[in-house]
């Protein structure tokens, strides 16, 4: 029996961060290692060139930054297959023929690209390809017919318009060759974490996040600047836990759960803080991060093995998507010689 294919992929925008740890990646290593899925998963290139196009340099460094953090997490290119995105040309002419089958209102109905737009500064200057980038997010699941996509919560509308798409596809020419995706997400709290400064969301473009390749001293810095209870000022202070990223990231990083609970308790009665609180999620976050920064090194030390890697992985996804395509100029007719 063939297995299920899973899809998903990260923008090689910068190095990856907890949050992505936590609302994907440690999904995807479950799930490559129950062994039931074939898993993909794709370095966005294009996509970021949707909002960086006049900084290459990013993308082209980016990537093998995100490249290193799939090792480093436990992601085996003998399991999962990891490809770039640009080097899958049937990606471009699938999203040229998606895009007729959507509309302006329909794009600019999409939430997440709505925050998105806001939150870059856009304007009226928003680029085409970026407003549009959910029907390339639409080519890159259905050319492998990707029944399950673990992400994070910000991606549902993109998986809606996903599934309205195929239907469109398959009603439009008269077929049944693209399949629905589902989203597979995160437990409650862990597919949005937010950023060290309360941000809504910890983002590599936001610059308030924790990367998974920074080092001890770095993760201690960065904890000291987070955001907790602007009230709580003297140690003696009664302190809020309610929007306090410290309790927020204990929340989720530590598996102590009633050490947690006495902490919120203490800090909520006045008598716990803020730097002791600090130096304790410190520490937490250090023994889940300090093995996936050592693995990370071992394979910085051989960049060009991590490129062949790519390499291996976006000829693979290349046979598949390629099978998808011809199905599809078959469906559309376009298959004229
Ligand atoms: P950018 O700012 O360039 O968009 P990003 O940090 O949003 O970067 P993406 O590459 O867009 O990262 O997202 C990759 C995956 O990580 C997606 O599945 C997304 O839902 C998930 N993800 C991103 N940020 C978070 C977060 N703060 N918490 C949980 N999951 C997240
Ligand atoms: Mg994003």
């Amino acid at each position: 029996m063939t297995k299920e294919i899973y899809l998903t992929g990260d923008r090689p925008t910068g190095k990856l961060h907890i949050g992505h740890y936590v609302g994907s990646l440690k999904n995807r290593v479950a799930m490559q290692n129950s062994g039931e899925y074939e898993p993909f998963v794709m370095i966005a290139d294009t996509q970021a060139f949707t909002d960086n196009a006049r900084d290459p340099e990013k993308i082209h460094r980016s990537l093998t930054e995100v490249a290193l953090d799939y090792l480093a997490v436990g992601l085996d290119p003998k399991k999962t297959t990891m490809f770039v995105q640009s080097q899958i040309k049937g990606l471009f002419e699938l999203t040229e023929y998606y895009m007729n089958l959507v509309t302006v209102a329909r794009l600019q109905r999409n939430p997440t690209v709505k925050a998105e737009i806001e939150q870059k500064g856009f304007g009226e200057s928003i680029p085409a390809g970026f407003f549009t980038y959910p029907v390339s997010q639409a080519a890159d699941i259905t050319i492998f017919k990707a029944k399950k996509v673990p992400v994070g919560d910000d991606q549902e509308p993109m998986l809606e318009q996903t599934r309205e798409l195929v239907r469109a596809f398959n009603s439009a020419y008269n077929t049944d060759i693209l399949v629905e995706p589902q989203g597979v997400f995160p437990a409650k709290g862990l597919g949005r974490i937010p950023g060290i400064d309360g941000n809504a969301k910890m983002s590599k473009s936001l610059g308030n996040a924790i990367y998974l390749s920074d080092d001890a001293d770095t993760v201690a810095a960065k904890v000291k600047q987070m955001y907790t209870d602007p009230q709580h000022i003297q140690v003696s202070d009664p302190g809020h836990i309610e929007g306090n990223v410290v309790f927020t990231y204990l929340d989720i990083f530590d598996p102590d759960k009633a050490q947690v609970a006495s902490l919120k308790e203490q800090y909520q009665q006045g008598g716990l803080g803020d730097m002791k609180l600090k130096r304790y999620l410190t520490e937490v976050l250090e023994s889940e991060l300090k093995p996936i920064r050592e693995r990370r090194a071992s394979f910085e030390e051989d960049i060009p093995a991590v490129l062949q890697m790519l390499k291996d992985g976006s000829d693979h996804a290349n046979q598949i998507a390629e099978k998808t395509m011809t199905e599809v100029r078959a469906a559309m007719g376009v298959n004229y010689f």
